[in-house]
């Protein structure tokens, strides 16, 4: 149960003033929660206000300059209402100060309300942009408006919030100030000595300090009010991680002792040795589940280092010692391509595979899940399905989560409370710098792939104005003509978004007048047995150009394809365009990659392509991309919609980053249920960050 200390933080939106249900849900999208009933106070107390209003500028009517934004003191002299009947001529106010008068401007206004705001004979303030016309200042409707005796609470420095278009400014700034007026007194939950040592404000003060900034400095991200909150957030997320993974390694592991028979079965059955890296990483996984802690590993490999089999030497274990294993894809197309690498390696060891994805229904869903029950399917695959609750395992002793930064915690939770408790192996085809592992994953062991299978070559990768479109298609007719393959990539800006299908459609059709027949066509708005059909006919050479939308970005594996043109490159991230340049060089051919971008490019877009052209090591890249664009696109969290930091910002606070990993560790090794007094104040910190899951896996207390 939220401690009740924290209700004011947790009154719902539509409780406020001038907020209904229509409000609520836009600020609920904007902060990333899942309804209006889940917004709450508390997410707008945690929303950093992202630059501000200066009202200081006090310069006399007369020194006014154009549209720039003033704060004035005027003298109230006469009203000058709309001509009755003529409502579009504006109600004007006529004031003055020392230096001049001027017009305050009103159009559609309400008499009484400017009569009892602008009372003639009264001193007031006003701010806004002042206009010239014709040597005559005017102010149009001005921002602010208070009388001088009344002005107490005039806002100099005004703080403006990014959010969605249809949102008043003003009832999100009312709501603000009433949530910052009624939030309770809390409890310091941070240590004092590294609270001292960083001059860091309390929780409270800090709030304040965000939404009352006293100029610019105080919006940036290491202003003394962010770095605390960024700390904060930090924190609730390690110790959530913390909290999350210790239950993972609480559950009773199974030591999985195979005799590795199936394992060498499979290995002589691959057309190709193990690199020395894969190798490794092998080692390192039957090391871990042979002990009595279950394993929590991250297996990171560039795309096309060659996970799968990995993955695959894993889950034999498991059948050796008489268990199931599942390996999770983040969709549809992906697990059947795991399936289709899997299934004859299968078959030659003589264990069985079984499929279970979303798009199984009725009987065949039926079976499967009766096969998955009675143990009759040793080695699973599917999607997210696997993991629902009408799934239940005969013996589940290794779950490997593929792509694992499209999940999240709760699927991490879910697949734990599986009951079976099964090794955990997660594996990512990004390779993610450190500081975003940690802050993502929380600590994880860590394997890595570093080398690419051997007899890769490397990748050749040029950019190229579409202006040149015809050159490219005349260097595509020889490399088809000499039996290559290509992939031919569209941009899709939102999966949503029919211009883009457009567009793929459109440049299949443009190269069909070349290539005729051989030119397949897929996007993500094709049923998944389309989707399969055309990819098949790619992989067994129907096709020789295939046209895609990104649903290809992740994992695809078909090896003699050597291609990849990249139309639009410059409105791609790194992360991606390193993801899909990986779909080529798999295979024994030099392959080349060329990006076709759209002139003129923006700094950051010329940026990506030159450091395309300059490599191809993936961890390189990711660090570049990180520095380039910040950790929500690296970590895919647009993607899978889930809200990225608030506070945080990780190319400035790595540093508090590390801290707090090690702060948590330390907070649960001297109170591992949080029971104490600083534990208690934690689990406000974890409520507050909506960490509430977290806190669910301690002891009531
Ligand atoms: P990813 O790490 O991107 O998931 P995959 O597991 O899909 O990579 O492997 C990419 C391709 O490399 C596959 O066709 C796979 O059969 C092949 N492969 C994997 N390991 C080796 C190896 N040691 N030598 C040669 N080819 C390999
Ligand atoms: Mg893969």
């Amino acid at each position: 149960m939220r401690p009740n200390i924290l209700d004011p933080l947790f009154v719902p939106l539509t409780s406020f003033s001038g907020v209904g249900p229509k409000t609520a849900t836009l600020v609920a999208r904007a902060m990333g929660r899942e309804s209006a009933e889940d917004a709450r106070s508390v997410d707008l107390l945690l929303l950093p206000p992202h630059r501000l209003i200066d009202r200081r500028n006090r310069p006399g009517v007369a020194f006014a300059t154009e549209r720039e934004i003033v704060t004035l003191k005027l003298h109230v002299d006469r009203h000058q209402p709309s001509p009755r009947g003529r409502p579009n001529v504006p109600y004007r106010v006529f004031a003055h100060d020392d230096t001049g008068e001027i017009s305050l401007t009103f159009f559609h206004a309400r008499q009484q309300w400017l009569e009892k705001s602008l009372p003639v004979g009264e001193t007031v303030l006003v701010s806004g942009k002042v206009e010239w016309f014709n040597g005559r200042p005017s102010m149009v409707h001005p921002d602010r408006m208070a009388l001088e005796s009344d002005s107490a609470g005039f806002p100099m420095i005004e703080p403006v919030y990014p959010l969605t278009a249809g949102l008043s400014a003003k009832i999100l700034q009312r709501s603000i100030d009433q949530a910052v007026e009624t939030m309770p007194i809390l409890p310091e939950w941070l240590d004092p000595a590294f609270i001292a040592r960083n001059d860091l404000p309390g929780f409270n003060a800090a709030i304040a300090k965000l939404h009352a900034p006293d100029d610019n400095h105080d919006l940036l991200p290491n202003a003394p009010s962010r770095r605390r909150l960024a700390y904060d957030e930090l924190l609730a997320g390690q110790l959530s991680l913390a909290l999350v993974r210790r239950r993972v390694r609480k559950l009773q592991g199974r030591p999985i002792k195979g005799n590795g028979r199936i394992r060498d079965t499979v290995l002589s059955a691959l057309p190709f040795r193990l690199t020395n890296s894969q190798r490794s990483a092998v080692t390192d996984i039957l090391d871990d589940m042979k002990s009595q802690e279950r394993m929590l590993r991250l297996l990171q490999g560039d795309v096309g280092s060659g996970k799968t089999i990995v993955a695959l030497l894993a889950m034999v274990a498991c059948v050796e010692a008489g268990g199931q294993a599942v390996l999770m894809a983040p969709t549809e197309i992906l697990a059947r391509q795991h399936l289709a690498t899997i299934a004859p390696l299968a078959e030659a060891a003589g264990i069985s595979v079984e499929i279970l994805t979303g798009r199984l229904k009725g009987k065949e869903r039926k079976d499967a899940v009766g096969r998955i029950e009675s143990g009759e399917a040793q080695l699973i695959v599917g999607t997210h399905a696997l993991f629902q609750e009408s799934v239940n395992y005969k013996n589940l002793l290794l779950a490997v989560v593929d792509e694992q930064h499209r999940f999240g915690v709760h699927q991490r939770l879910r697949l734990t409370a599986k009951g079976t408790a099964p090794h955990m192996l997660v594996m990512t085809a990004t390779p993610i710098p450190r500081t975003l592992v940690l802050a993502a994953f929380g600590d994880m062991d860590v394997s890595r792939l570093t080398e690419k299978p051997a007899g890769r070559q490397p990748i050749k990768t040029a950019s190229l104005d579409i202006d040149r479109l015809d050159d490219v298609v005349a260097r595509l007719k020889d490399a088809v003509s000499s039996g290559r393959k290509a992939y031919w990539i569209c941009p899709l800006v939102e999966e949503s978004d029919l211009s883009d299908l457009m567009s793929a459609e459109q440049r299949q059709e443009v190269l069909q007048q070349t290539f005729g027949d051989l030119v397949g066509l897929v996007h993500g708005r094709m049923k998944s047995t389309e989707k399969d059909a055309a990819m098949e006919q790619f992989r067994s050479g129907l096709t020789r150009i295939l046209v895609a939308t990104t649903v290809v970005e992740v994992g695809v594996d078909v090896p003699d394809a050597s291609i990849i043109v990249i139309e639009h490159a410059e409105r791609f991230g790194l992360a991606q365009l390193h993801q899909l340049r990986g779909r080529v060089g798999r295979g024994q051919d030099s392959s080349s990659c060329m990006l076709l971008y759209k002139a003129p490019l923006s700094e950051t877009a010329k940026a990506r392509l030159s450091i395309m052209r300059e490599t191809e090591d993936g961890f390189r890249i990711a660090e570049e991309d990180l520095k380039l664009r910040g950790e929500g696109e690296l970590l895919g969290t647009r993607q899978s919609g889930t809200p990225g930091f608030r506070l945080v910002d990780l190319s400035v606070h790595g540093d508090l980053l590390e801290t707090a990993r090690d702060d948590a560790r330390y907070i649960l090794e001297i109170d591992s249920e949080l029971a104490g007094e600083r534990g208690k104040a934690l689990r406000l910190l974890l409520y507050i960050w909506r960490r509430d899951e977290a806190i669910r896996l301690l002891r009531a207390g």
